[in-house]
């Protein structure tokens, strides 16, 4: 892969969507007592400590950064009521259960959105509905097999043309979800944040979890400056996970990169019939993602995923990598080649078997981890029905259909740096053969 550095490029170890918050709360200093701690500030551990806050529990949360910092703000925004994974291989995985889980991901992107309103993020959230869109007939007829599988499942799901659907020209059509729609993801979890700062919850930034300890009745969580002695412990580290011994394996760091142009002429748009405003994804075995923000530019990543090297530090996006997504913009938009790539960014998301996973993993340890990519509706839905268990309530259905002593084993050769090369290969393979690119 040839490599090309865009001096229009800022490259960024932080989320483009918004500017950071300045604000930190204090790091966690002598020893406290609590009922519940919360170790991680994404949008499921805001979400637990929220929710936790506001049934009257004594929480702490213990964020390594600020609350937000991670995918949480990164992310691309499409705010998608869709499981990770082709209907296919889901149904193949998840036979018996795919009807719950289906209904799970609905609920999340459902839950997510009453989530916003009742907290008054302004976060430009326009439920525009998600469409997974074919570049090639083969990619049209795979997409239309598999929306058998989701209707059969109870997706709420539609096949819609390519062209009167509004989608720009290189796309064929796909499968509409018209659930969910898209936002900024800064202001989301920075909105969130300031929500959580608000509630009675006890919120220590910069204060990374060193160690947690099941002692007896209590679990001993160790930090720097100090301890929490908890009656409860909820894990919600997502990407980060495996730093702690106690958490369960089977839940892989990988690395995904976002592209922003600068903004561009709608007039333009129009021209090659981008009309509709919903998120595009394309199904490649890594997909394409393709929006317009509110700000009138056009956001474009993944199609490349990196593996984890042994520590995850914060970092920006590899050249090599933002060269490739904007060559792969460049050909699925061959009269937007004028538009300039302004920044890019990344960040860690953490993968199990396609589906997010919650359990106990040991006694009184709790946790809700990995969206697999499509956390931003599944997230702070996973981490307040962990909550509500907590709380006391009846494990809610869609908790149960997740429910794992520990997530599925991931063998870690699936997605090791080869494995992922490969992936990225085929897809460029298929793009060639399909003779559309
Ligand atoms: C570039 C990118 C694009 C994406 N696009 C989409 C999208 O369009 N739609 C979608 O649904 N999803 C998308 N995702 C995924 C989505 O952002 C995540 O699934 C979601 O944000 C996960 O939320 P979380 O709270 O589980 O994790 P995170 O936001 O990663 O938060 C975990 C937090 O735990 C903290 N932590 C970890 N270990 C410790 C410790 N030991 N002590 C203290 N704190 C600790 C971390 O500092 C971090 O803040 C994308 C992700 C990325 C990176």
């Amino acid at each position: 892969m040839t490599t090309q550095a865009f001096d229009s490029v800022t490259y960024q170890t932080s989320t483009g969507w918004s500017d950071q918050p300045t604000d930190y709360a204090p790091p966690l200093e002598g020893d406290v007592q609590c009922d519940v701690a919360v170790i991680g500030g994404g949008l499921a551990g805001m979400a637990a400590a929220l929710r936790l806050a506001e049934r009257g529990a004594d929480v702490v949360l213990l964020e390594a950064g600020y609350c937000g910092w991670a995918a949480s703000s990164r992310n691309a925004g499409y705010l998608s009521n869709e499981l990770a994974g082709e209907a296919e291989v889901l149904r193949l995985l998840y036979r018996r259960k795919l009807r719950d889980l289906t209904r799970y991901a609905k609920n999340s992107a459902e839950f997510t959105e009453r989530l916003i309103e009742r907290l008054g993020v302004d976060c430009d959230y326009d439920p525009t509905g998600n469409v997974k869109a074919a570049i090639s007939t083969r990619q049209l007829k795979k997409l239309k097999k598999g929306m058998q599988i989701l209707r059969d499942a109870g997706a709420d799901v539609e096949f819609v043309d390519g062209r009167d659907f509004g989608l720009p020209d290189t796309f064929l059509g796909g499968l509409f979800f018209p659930g969910g729609g898209l936002l900024n993801a800064g202001k989301f979890a920075f909105g969130f944040r300031d929500a959580l700062l608000a509630s009675r919850a006890k919120v220590f930034e910069r204060t990374t979890v060193q160690a947690v300890d099941p002692d007896g009745a209590k679990v001993v969580v160790t930090v720097p400056g100090g301890r929490v002695h908890a009656e409860r412990v909820v894990l919600a580290t997502n990407a980060h996970t495996r730093d702690l011994s106690i958490a369960p394996s089977g839940v892989v760091p990988v690395w995904t990169s976002v592209v922003e142009t600068e903004p561009v002429d709608p007039d333009r748009l129009e021209a090659i019939g981008w009309t509709s405003r919903a998120g595009i994804v394309t199904p490649h075995t890594i997909l394409e993602n393709y929006r317009r923000t509110d700000r009138g530019t056009l956001l474009f990543g993944t199609r490349r995923l990196q593996a984890a090297p042994t520590t995850l530090g914060a970092r920006e996006p590899d050249h090599a990598v933002v060269a490739d997504l904007v060559r792969g913009f460049h050909e699925r938009f061959p009269s937007l080649g004028y538009v300039a790539p302004r920044r890019a960014w990344g960040g860690w998301v953490a993968i199990t078997s396609f589906l997010p996973v919650a359990g106990e993993v040991a006694k009184n340890v709790f946790y809700a981890i990995s969206c697999n990519g499509h956390g931003l509706a599944q997230s702070p839905y996973i981490g307040t029905l962990v909550a509500d268990r907590i709380a006391g309530d009846e494990p809610h259905d869609d908790l149960r259909a997740l429910w794992r002593p520990r997530p599925p084993h991931l063998p870690s050769l699936a997605l090791s740096a080869p494995m992922l090369q490969a992936a990225w290969a085929s897809d460029r393979i298929s793009d060639r053969l399909s003779g559309r690119r």
